[in-house]
């Protein structure tokens, strides 16, 4: 009974060179670098300067650590 070891403990052959982040796909890796790594981060927390890549990290990020204070959410 022989199994291929693609189950079990993943490894990640793609290692980003600037953060090393570890992926699975180039083309994850490939995205991440163009998209997030190499990115400044475009959205800046007002409450502690944190940034993040996307909107809507951020409002969760608002929503999580700062209650809800500073986020853009109109309900
Ligand atoms: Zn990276
Ligand atoms: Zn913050």
């Amino acid at each position: 009974m022989k199994q291929t070891s693609a189950s079990g403990q993943s490894e990640a052959p793609y290692i980003c060179q600037t953060c090393g982040r570890q992926y699975q796909v180039l083309g994850t890796l490939t995205r991440h670098m163009r998209k997030e790594c190499n990115q400044p981060k475009k959205y800046v927390c007002r409450m502690c300067g944190r940034g993040f890549h996307y909107n809507f990290k951020l409002q969760d990020h608002y929503y999580y650590v700062h209650k809800g204070s500073g986020a853009l959410r109109k309900d």
